[in-house]
């Protein structure tokens, strides 16, 4: 059994037509629950939860805080290529647009990890596009040493790979992922991946679980805003977190709502996720997984993260740069989308701390 089968469950389920039927009692009953079933995440994230969002977000505060403290983890990108073989229609890097790619070497790396290292940061992701003939394993796995040399943890957001070669990685230092579904509604999946391995649903949706098989530490997961009909979209992402922490009991799983942003290549989102409705699916994240990691970049605004700080986030993106080479003012290359949220490491930590947190800069090491 993997995911896909819960998928499939639900291909005739109509969310509009259920969300048609709940009614404010059957909200207020699945907020107050202990264990909450599909069915109450469903009711808490149809329009009729709105009028309830304070009575959420207390209770989302209250999880939070019994589950991870006063905390705020922090991580930052590091792009180390931008090459791509794929077409996906909403992204600067898709094989159609003519932009500055750039691939580093590894003491570009080395270069780019030194600048990120002074800002104090720990934990980084590192991410390419997908050229599997240009950004080889045994690349990603060279430049997985190169930083380890500078961070306990390395999170990878590269192409979906095969177990075996999640073992390679991870040997090599290697000890998180992040592989975003981007849209659950398999007829926009097909709309939107035109080219590229990319374009095979089944094996995308099937790479969490191979990389928790590999055994590495972490998974993330999570759906692009604005391509698929978005309450659909943050249940199919909830489910999957929930399959993922059921089934695989030492691995920590953690949850990324990334709307999108503009990008080169000009796409037009179908669906826009307004804060509202964002700050709802944060809440209903909470308190249908309340042991779920909850992610927010620098997609987001600065007003919008700080605002959130308190709701269930659990991981602030901090400092970041999406070009190949930006951490030393050498861009490279494009970039992959506009961040928004443009503070320093340094700003961000002062804000996380005048609200009363504590800034995590380090949560684990591998001892070998
Ligand atoms: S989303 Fe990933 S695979 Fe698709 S074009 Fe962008 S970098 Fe390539």
């Amino acid at each position: 059994m993997s995911f896909y089968s819960v998928i499939e469950r639900y291909s005739d389920f109509d969310i509009e037509e259920y969300f048609s039927g709940v009614t404010e009692n059957m909200v207020l009953s699945s907020m107050r629950k202990e264990n909450l079933s599909s069915k109450d995440f469903l009711n808490l994230l149809s329009p009729a939860a709105l009028p309830h969002l304070e009575e959420m977000a207390r209770k989302a505060n209250k999880l939070t805080v019994q589950h991870f403290g006063r905390t705020i983890s922090l991580y930052a990108p590091l792009y180390i290529s931008n090459y791509c073989t794929n077409h996906c229609t909403y992204c600067g890097f898709s094989v159609v647009n003519k932009i500055k790619r750039a691939q580093l070497t590894l003491e570009e790396i080395d270069r780019e990890a030194a600048e990120m290292a002074k800002t104090g940061l720990k934990h980084i992701l590192l991410l390419t596009g997908e050229a599997k003939g240009i950004t080889e394993i045994s690349y990603l796995a060279d430049a997985i040493k190169v930083l380890k040399k500078y961070f306990s943890s390395v999170a990878l957001e590269v192409f979906p790979m095969d177990e075996e070669e999640y073992r390679i990685l991870k040997e090599a230092g290697a000890d998180s992922l992040t592989i975003y579904q981007e849209v659950y509604d398999r007829d926009i999946y097909r709309e939107v991946h035109l080219k590229g391995g990319k374009a095979d649903y089944r094996y995308r949706l099937d790479t969490p679980e191979r990389g928790a098989k590999a055994g590495l530490r972490a998974v993330n997961v999570g759906a692009l805003f604005g391509l698929g009909e978005l309450a659909s979209e943050a249940f199919y992402s909830g489910l999957h977190a929930k399959y993922l922490m059921d089934k695989y009991l030492e691995t920590e799983v953690s949850i990324s709502l990334p709307r999108i942003n503009p990008a080169e290549g000009g796409f037009q989102a179908k669906y826009t996720l307004g804060d509202r409705r964002f700050v709802q699916f944060i809440l209903a994240y909470r308190l249908f997984l309340p042991k779920v990691g909850i992610n927010l970049s620098t997609r987001e605004t600065e007003e919008f993260r700080d605002n959130l700080l308190k709701l269930g986030i659990t991981k602030f993106s901090a400092g970041s740069k999406t070009t190949v080479g930006g951490y030393n003012d050498k861009n490279q290359s494009t970039e992959q989308f506009d961040t928004s949220d443009k503070r320093s490491v340094e700003e961000i930590v002062a804000m996380i701390r005048s609200q009363g947190y504590q800034v995590v800069y380090k949560d684990w090491e591998a001892i070998w």
